[in-house]
């Protein structure tokens, strides 16, 4: 059984369909990547499986479990969360505090409202390890605004940690990225996908060559071709309405 399922997932605003009911599963403990032009809509569908947007038609199951109606906290809760979805990025506290604040985010989503001091403070110790799992232990106590672009994306992964999601959905987690920081983001994202399910929209096709167990195509809002990254090179259609001229 899938884990994550999306059935005729519709989004119409106004007069425009931004999704064309999009069929859409993800099987348990894979790295499947969603990919297509720009205003393809990716960033629509990201935004109605975790409930930002409410889809004009369609369902969306998550174990199998309808959950199209349940509200943005009510999905986290059961284990599916969007980058950047709970936790941003403060620039003005350091990156333990950072992940110190996601943590009590999901105190509070567990609704246990108050804690003993002592229970606060073991947060610093589960903050120190998820920034120990992502490689920033050393800069625990530096600013955030302090980091390079690419420490900050993976100090938003770690906050994300924090909320220990079954289903990570990642929006272009390489975005704006050089070379070194690409390397290292793809070996962070292979690690914390060991025992979860992933997500990831991605232009860089050379990372999801690299670690897309499946890959979606989507165009005009409608599912184009799904399959292995070599199926999806190998598809002439694809390559017509995509991965022609400008992606090589
Ligand atoms: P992608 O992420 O694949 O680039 P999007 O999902 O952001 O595509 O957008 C798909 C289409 O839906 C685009 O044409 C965009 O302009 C339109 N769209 C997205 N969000 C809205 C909105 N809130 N209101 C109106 N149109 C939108
Ligand atoms: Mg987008």
């Amino acid at each position: 059984m899938p884990v994550l399922s999306a059935r005729g997932l519709t989004k119409r605003f106004g007069g425009f369909t931004a999704t064309d009911g999009v069929n859409l599963d993800v099987a348990q403990g894979t790295i499947h990547a969603l990919i297509g032009p720009n205003g393809a809509g990716k960033s629509t569908l990201f935004a109605l499986l975790t409930k930002f947007h409410t889809p004009t038609a369609g369902q969306i199951l998550l174990d199998g479990e309808d959950i199209t109606r349940l509200s943005p906290p009510e999905i986290v809760r059961r284990g599916m969360v969007r980058s950047f979805q709970i936790s941003a990025v403060f620039p003005h506290l350091t990156l333990l505090e950072n992940v110190r604040v996601a943590l009590q985010r999901r105190v509070g989503l567990d609704r246990q409202f108050w804690r003993p001091a002592s229970a606060l403070s073991r947060l610093d110790g589960q903050a120190m390890e998820l920034l120990d799992q992502v490689g920033l232990a050393d800069h625990a106590h530096s600013l955030a605004s302090a980091m390079s672009y690419g420490r900050k994306r993976t100090l938003e992964i770690a906050t994300t940690l924090a909320l220990d999601p079954r289903v990570m959905l990642l929006d272009e987690p390489m975005a704006g990225m050089g070379r070194e920081d690409v390397v290292l983001i793809e070996s962070l994202i292979r690690r914390v996908a060991r025992g979860r399910t992933v997500l990831m929209v991605e232009h860089n096709l050379g990372v999801v060559e690299t670690l897309a167990d499946r890959v979606t195509v989507l165009a005009r809002g409608a599912v184009l071709a799904e399959g292995s990254f070599a199926e999806i090179r190998a598809n002439a259609e694809v390559r017509r309405s995509y991965m022609g001229s400008d992606h090589g």
